[in-house]
């Protein structure tokens, strides 16, 4: 066991959590603070206020991850008497770094999105709005038969070869490799300046698009030549489709039953509700967040019911009016991540023999209250 330094664990983190996942001109990744330190103490954060940030001084924590961010328009100015200037200097001056994952987070497989349905207890849950076509690339790669398992083997821990369900999916054929070492090489098989023939295993797989360089790092670091004869081809297959919400089934009752699942399953002590409370409820749409606009992709995907926060009045109406039911329950909803992600980052860290404590913040960012 290792204790990790920042950019190890942003690196670990970017694999659950892509930032090829985000929607176009948002604010993510590392906000403030560097990540060239050793990391001891995380805290997954909802929002970064300043009772958030005290919370982080006091637990002694070097790196907040959080899925709002910190700064999200531009800044001017910054003005220490301010109260986000002051929020600022309280991390620059503890040396907290801030690296926010937002929508990428909502998009990612096991975030916040997937965290809320399986919340809500939604069975065969699939993406509500599609976002993301996870583009697949072919890879080919040459290695001597000696090599060919334990290349076979990197490129699936990598992420390469899922099909489906199945993973370290690959397809292999021998052949004859030649090569001829130039003066100046250090030739793995072979020496310099004669002409080698070889038995070569040919290994191809499927890379979807985001995780590509990351497989050719890995193999080419796995890989027993100075040079890899590898080769990356452009695929038109349709690769996993990722994005916003997620729609799925539940048992079938009222909405009012289905609102109190809700309060209990989401932890909170009201909702609000737009429908006829006695209708029956089967078809669940949940997104995390202010899903407004989203309402008529939950509409279309056959919802009987579409769970988001935020709602406002006249999508309320408008919902009304198109038969769907709608429930609120607030955007602090979302604090699901908290716990999900400390889990989720907790056994990635474990994986990687890294010796670092993680832990969700205790602080209720919620700024409503129901009276
Ligand atoms: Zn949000």
């Amino acid at each position: 066991m290792k204790n990790p330094n920042g950019h190890e664990i942003i690196q670990l983190f970017e694999q659950f959590s892509p930032k090829g996942l985000a929607m176009e001109g948002d604010k993510i990744g590392l906000q403030i603070g560097r990540l060239n330190k050793k990391i001891e103490r995380i805290m997954i954060a909802l929002d970064v206020l300043e009772n958030v940030i005290d919370e982080a001084i006091e637990k002694k924590v070097q790196l907040i991850i959080a899925h709002h961010p910190i700064i999200y328009r531009p800044l001017k100015n910054l003005l220490t008497d301010t109260v986000q200037g002051k929020m600022i200097e309280k991390l620059v001056k503890h040396d907290i770094a801030v690296y926010a994952a937002h929508t990428n987070l909502d998009v990612a497989k096991g975030g916040v999105n997937d965290l809320l349905a399986a919340a809500l207890g939604l069975e065969d849950a699939e993406v509500l709005v599609p976002t993301f076509d996870t583009k697949l690339k072919k890879l080919v790669v040459y290695v001597p038969a000696s090599h060919a398992e334990e290349i076979r083997q990197v490129l699936g821990n990598a992420g390469a070869g899922f099909i489906g369900n199945y993973s370290h999916c690959s397809f292999s054929a021998t052949g004859t490799g030649r090569f001829l070492p130039g003066e100046e090489t250090s030739p793995f098989l072979g020496q310099a300046g004669r002409l080698e023939e070889v038995d070569e295993v040919r290994i191809e797989t499927i890379v979807p698009e985001p995780l590509l360089k990351k497989t050719i790092t890995a193999m080419i670091k796995a890989h027993p030549y100075e040079e890899v004869a590898y080769d990356v081809y452009a695929l038109e297959n349709k690769g996993e489709v990722l994005g916003l919400g997620r729609i799925g089934k539940v048992e079938e009752m009222t909405l009012a039953v289905f609102a109190e699942k809700v309060k209990t399953a989401l932890e909170v002590d009201k909702v609000r509700v737009v429908g006829d409370l006695a209708t029956k409820v089967k078809k669940v749409a949940v997104l995390g967040g202010d899903g407004n606009k989203y309402f008529m992709n939950a509409k279309f995907k056959g919802a009987d019911v579409y769970v988001t926060g935020d709602i406002y009045y006249h999508t309320a109406h408008d919902a009304m009016m198109q038969g769907l039911n709608m429930i609120d329950p607030g955007h602090n909803v979302e604090k699901v991540m908290k716990k999900g992600l400390t889990a989720a980052l907790e056994k990635m860290c474990q994986e990687s023999g890294y010796e670092v404590e993680i832990f969700p913040s205790e602080v209720n960012t919620d700024p409503f209250q129901f009276l």
